[in-house]
């Protein structure tokens, strides 16, 4: 199933894609996509619903972001030994782990903008993890069965706050609009192996990342065990896997960032496609 939000910020309804690319409303079944609607049990229910029989939603509405109530956003870095490579990092040994604030939640196709005195902006391609059932020392064998979906997301980023600025990476990951999340939520059970997805950004037409989930250096179900070692996961919480090569920072010769004006196209196989214009706050 693709779920999905519509409708202005703070006031989405929830969704669901047809056979036919259309979006059905789900208000008759399910409050959000959020919450307890992202337990087994519930998308289990969802599943059994005639599709084709949901009411249409007129229009092209805008998309919001793909999960309600989202408690974590957690996002893991360098994550791929190609991108390492290209931002002059060693592999690391253990998954590098950093937070987004969840105020930094954007919709899929919502204008990204450029902090005040941002030098740095830049992008990142993920894939998105969304976790339904949540828990506590997840051991690997049981870490997809903890899984609700998956979604794209860019994870926007400000490399001069995120790395020569002191602490932690954290305030270039968390500003306003720099985590767009899906289009769609796609349910596990429509991605045979998350382990083999191809993904890729471009900026004004530009293909400048392009990647497949298999060359991780660490799994999903080996990011949902470890993380689970140091908190709990729950339910409606997002985890962004890492980045491919091909972000600005790595360009050569030399650096390239974002400026407003604008557009981020990107994609990871099977979860839809994003497109962002970026704007000064
Ligand atoms: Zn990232």
């Amino acid at each position: 199933m693709k779920l999905l939000r519509y409708g202005q910020p703070g006031d989405e309804r929830p969704g669901i894609v047809d056979n036919e690319g259309r979006i059905r409303s789900l208000s008759g079944h399910i409050r959000d996509v959020g919450g307890a609607a992202l337990l087994p049990a519930s998308l289990d229910l969802l599943r059994a619903v005639d599709i084709s029989q949901l009411p249409l939603v007129e229009g092209t509405p805008r998309i919001g972001p793909c999960v309600a109530q989202v408690g974590k956003f957690v996002c893991i870095g360098l994550n791929y030994a190609d991108h390492a490579a290209e931002t002059g990092a060693a592999i690391p040994q253990e998954p590098i782990v950093f937070n987004k604030w969840i105020s930094a939640i954007n919709g899929p196709n919502d204008d990204v903008q450029i902090p005040r005195q941002s030098t740095k902006t830049d992008w990142e391609v993920e894939l998105g993890v969304i976790i339904g059932q949540g828990g506590r020392y997840i051991s690997e064998q049981d870490a997809m069965g903890h899984v609700a979906g998956y979604c794209v997301v860019n994870d926007i980023s400000e490399r001069e706050w995120q790395i020569e600025r002191g602490g932690t990476w954290d305030k270039g990951k968390g500003c306003d609009t720099f985590g767009p999340i899906g289009p769609w939520l796609v349910t596990a059970d429509e991605i045979a192996d998350p382990q083999a997805l191809n993904l890729w950004l471009e900026v004004d037409g530009q293909r400048y990342q392009h990647g497949n989930t298999g060359t991780m250096i660490f799994s999903v179900k080996q990011i949902i065990s470890y993380l689970s070692r140091f908190m709990s996961l729950q339910t409606g919480d997002v985890i962004a896997t890492g980045t491919p090569p091909g972000v600005g920072l790595g360009h050569k010769p030399q650096p390239i960032f974002l400026r407003a004006g604008q557009t981020m196209r990107l994609s990871v196989e099977g979860l839809g496609e994003q497109r962002q214009r970026t704007v000064s706050a």
